[in-house]
């Protein structure tokens, strides 16, 4: 947009998400959005590099022909077949779909740290891939050739159509409710749920004290991962607020149905990716830890529960419970600041 000469001011309450008033997105003041500011310096406090994690005991157990069961094998690598392209799509998205249509300079701000963290994080899964010496061919193309993943992955990318389509414009109740939908999906949906039963599964290697640097890599991952999600959550919670026209009950209840999709992909994928169970963990029970996840991001944007199921892991809950994530970042980041070491 051609900037206009002028000694007028932007005012606060013309800032909105999207479609704000004229919007001049180079003006970081004045701020409306705080939370992204907040989210922003909480990220820059959280700074971490793959590199700075050693693998070398994980190449010994690797290597071991007796510290890893056949299963645990194919778990770690259909695990890390899931996550090495699925930050790359994240990443497409928040650059070519959300960041172009946001007015707000300080949410536009935070998607370029978001944006930097999802390339660290398809980092940390090569230098995984590079350590251990695992075929990157084959686990890199697994988002085509694994049914589970490709059906999670495919379900996602539907999202990117229309959206990606270079005259896309925000402004009309339809536009406006597809750049929604696209929101809640890759945040709640993709970063929400879909990387739920993976991080489950790495905490399961972690708990038998195996490949504890692979790990390590991806509990920093999560902890970024959760700030990316209250930090979504908070865009869709602000739209919803400035554009309230837009949460129908239709468009509400489409919304239910879609998480209740993404549910079912994602314990079929855990189903597939451990049918026998992993470090006594079954199959029903990925069922109900991802319906208990499911419902928490559901009432993080007021719509009703589905489930009603318990926390079947509860020792995930420590790490990932989203009722404590405030906390759990402010009491945390301070450490991360002086250390920036990962103490749970
Ligand atoms: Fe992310």
């Amino acid at each position: 947009m051609p900037i206009t000469k002028t000694t007028e001011k932007v005012h606060v309450n013309d800032r909105k998400i999207i479609n704000g008033k004229d919007a001049d997105v180079v003006q970081l003041y004045p701020m409306k959005h705080t939370f992204a500011w907040e989210a922003y310096n909480v990220s820059n406090a959280n700074h971490w590099l793959p590199t700075e994690i050693g693998m070398q005991k994980d190449i010994e157990q690797w290597k071991s022909t007796s510290v890893l069961t056949p299963e645990e094998r194919t778990a770690l690598e259909t695990v890390l077949g899931f996550f090495t392209t699925a930050d790359s799509i994240a990443a497409n998205n928040l650059v070519l779909a959300t960041y172009k249509h946001v007015t707000s300079p300080e949410c536009r701000l935070y998607l370029l740290r978001q944006a930097y963290e999802e390339a660290i994080h398809t980092h940390a899964y090569q230098y995984i891939v590079e350590s251990l010496g695992l075929d990157e061919a084959k686990l890199f193309n697994m988002y085509r050739e694994n049914e589970a993943i490709y059906n999670k992955d495919s379900f996602i990318l539907s999202f990117n159509e229309g959206i990606f389509d270079p005259s896309f414009k925000t402004g009309t109740l339809a536009a406006d409710q597809k750049f929604l939908e696209n929101v809640i999906v890759f945040s709640l949906i993709m970063e929400g749920i879909f990387f739920y039963s993976s991080f489950a599964v790495m905490f399961g290697f972690q708990r038998q004290n195996k490949m504890m640097g692979a790990a390590e890599e991806i509990q920093y991952i999560m902890r970024d991962e959760s700030q990316h999600l209250n930090f979504g959550i908070n865009m869709v919670n602000a739209i919803k607020e400035e554009q309230p026209e837009l949460w129908t009950a239709e468009f509400q209840q489409h919304i239910i149905d879609l998480i209740k999709k993404a549910v079912v992909l994602e314990y079929t994928y855990a189903q597939t990716v451990f049918p026998r169970g992993i470090f006594g963990m079954n199959a029903e029970n990925f069922k109900q830890y991802i319906e208990y996840i499911a419902d928490r991001r559901l009432i993080r944007i007021s719509l009703p529960m589905q489930y009603h199921v318990e926390n079947p892991f509860p020792w995930m809950s420590e790490a990932v419970d989203l009722s404590k994530e405030k906390n759990f970042f402010e009491t945390r980041v301070t450490e991360y600041k002086t250390g920036g070491t990962l103490e749970w």
